[in-house]
């Protein structure tokens, strides 16, 4: 089985579609978006439209604050202005299609969510080392995918950490995949991000798109999002 996995899209139009349009030439068996489809860029209902045609799609923290205030108080100050400007612009159709967005799926040998397996409805982050570790307790199938921290890595249950762009799986090995974000990337690559695993062969892939960065920027600021948001997407942080 061939997936095509994404996540942390952030109302990035311009990053989606290339992404999706990419998607569509490899023709996979299963399409997963792994959650936060809106916050921080400005067109929410398209992405979500678009993303609705996926195979499976969870929930990320960016998509249960549309249903649930409470949270926006942990947000930080620009997320929090780009989730008020959401709100307002989501009809009651969007919002209910993203309340009903599940915190993880499993399928085969493989478990998918937004956060982390330990405690998907908490939105902690996996930074180190230590944490990825902890997570293979988590959860019981070999591989694990997750997204968040918009950070591309593959961390191994031995303790290694792996940024190669294609990897191939080893024998008794249990893997965590971030996939990296298609709309807001922070590892320093402006480039859209997503992922390619062929179950059969064993092989992972991560894909980089270039996009209409300037398009997504313009369509921010004439919402008037913080300049720190609309900079942040051209540097890839
Ligand atoms: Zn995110």
């Amino acid at each position: 089985m061939v997936y095509a996995i994404i996540s942390d899209i952030h109302a990035n139009i311009d990053a989606l579609e290339v992404v999706i349009n990419d998607i569509e030439k490899i023709k996979p068996d299963r399409r997963i978006c792994l959650g936060d489809i809106v916050g921080y860029c400005a067109a929410p209902a398209e992405c979500i439209a678009l993303v609705e045609n996926f195979d499976v799609v969870l929930l990320g923290n960016h998509d249960y604050a549309i249903n649930n205030r409470d949270i926006i108080e942990k947000f930080n100050f620009h997320a929090r202005i780009a989730i008020e400007w959401t709100m307002a612009q989501l009809s009651d159709a969007a919002k209910q299609t993203l309340s009903r967005l599940p915190y993880l799926n499993r399928e085969a040998d493989l478990s998918f969510v937004h956060a982390t397996p330990r405690e998907p409805e908490r939105w902690g982050y996996i930074t180190n080392l230590d944490d990825a570790l902890d997570s293979f307790h988590h959860f019981e199938t070999r591989t694990c995918f997750i997204g968040h921290t918009h950070y591309p890595i593959i961390v191994s249950n031995n303790g290694e950490v792996i940024a190669d762009k294609k990897y191939s799986w080893r024998e008794e090995t249990r893997y965590l995949v971030n996939v990296g974000s298609v709309g807001q990337p922070r590892d320093g690559d402006y480039r859209a991000c997503y992922v390619v695993y062929d179950s059969d062969a064993g092989t992972l892939e991560y894909v980089r798109l270039k996009y209409d960065v300037e398009n997504a920027q313009k369509r921010m600021r004439k919402a008037r999002f913080p300049e720190f948001l609309v900079n942040r997407l051209k540097e890839g942080h």
